[in-house]
């Protein structure tokens, strides 16, 4: 049984475990919209706030409860995915720049990577911070293919792939390479797996939408790699991993939560298509949601996994 809340059902219950992890009285809240293509929340616990990519406008905004919305970056290389480092310093994506990079305590930018083998990335699109303070992110081909989210440029690289980096050292490393469109990517609460989101089926239908699973051993060397969750309506993109390692997806009709075993548990369906998500507020139960046009905040019964960069150890 789903309680309805507002024009439409908001939350769709398919395995009952679905029903500790949710409270289906919550109301599903438009905190922000007249946006194009919102992404990349982050939520700062030490300021209360949430910050988000505007990607098509070539911002990114704060939002504070009770004081709504104001520009904390404009422009911003068309910043896609952000999340913060150990120290709870801003890691963000930029397709303009083609660059990852870190955002000082005094607010100074240092790029952290921009080429790989000499040549410019791609796009980078999404970015987790491991416990051992390694930056991993994606590389796709979003932000050269088209004007739209960046600026329209030769491919340099030879695919799309998952990097893992170094910020001491600067030491970049190509670790997975076999994806169409890696997107979104998290932690297992206990960092033994690494989850990445494909959303080649954006341009290519025969792409399968999935997450896939790594398995990740001490050393950092990575295996496995097979589909782990399947998303039955429109892709993922952004995702995140709550404490009992339940993954929180975006997906065409919204959010999607499946089991660490890849059972699809529940659905929170809204009215536009959903990029990204991140959990936050005063006690770590909300769950910040960009959706095209808008961002949505919603109560879970869970907090998000500190491994898996959603709340950073001190905030
Ligand atoms: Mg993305």
């Amino acid at each position: 049984m789903t309680t309805q809340t507002s024009l439409f059902d908001v939350f769709q219950v398919i395995d009952p475990r679905f029903r500790a992890l949710v409270n289906t009285m919550a109301p599903l809240e438009r905190i922000a919209t007249g946006y194009t293509w919102t992404e990349g929340p982050v939520w700062f616990g030490d300021h209360q706030m949430l910050l988000f990519s505007e990607i098509p406008s070539n911002r990114v905004l704060r939002w504070q409860p009770g004081l709504g919305v104001s520009t904390f970056r404009a422009p911003a290389d068309f910043t896609n995915g952000n999340t913060r480092d150990r120290q709870g310093r801003l890691i963000s994506c930029h397709h303009g720049t083609r660059s990852v990079t870190r955002t000082e305590p005094d607010g100074a930018r240092t790029v952290l990577a921009d080429r790989h083998k000499g040549r410019r990335l791609n796009s980078p699109n999404d970015v987790v911070v491991k416990s051992d303070g390694s930056i991993w992110f994606t590389d796709p081909s979003y932000g050269i293919i088209s004007n739209l989210e960046g600026y329209r440029a030769p491919q340099e690289q030879d695919g799309h792939f998952v990097y893992r980096l170094n910020p001491e050292t600067g030491e970049l490393a190509a670790v997975i390479t076999d994806f169409t469109q890696p997107n979104g990517l998290a932690f297992s609460p206990d960092e033994s797996r690494l989850y990445v989101a494909e959303s080649g089926s954006s341009h290519d239908p025969s792409c399968p939408a999935v997450i896939r699973a790594f398995d990740l051993d001490s050393a950092g060397h990575l295996s496995g790699g097979a589909a782990l969750v399947t998303v039955d309506c429109g892709l993922p993109d952004g995702f995140r991993v709550d404490s009992a390692g339940n993954i929180w997806t975006s997906a065409g009709d919204g959010v999607q939560c499946f089991a660490p075993d890849g059972t699809l548990l529940g659905k929170i369906l809204m009215p536009e298509r959903a990029s990204n998500l991140c959990f936050g507020g005063p006690r770590g139960h909300d769950l910040f949601i960009t959706a095209t046009s808008s961002v949505y905040r919603i109560f879970v019964d869970i907090t998000g996994a500190p491994s898996a960069g959603a709340q950073p150890a001190g905030t």
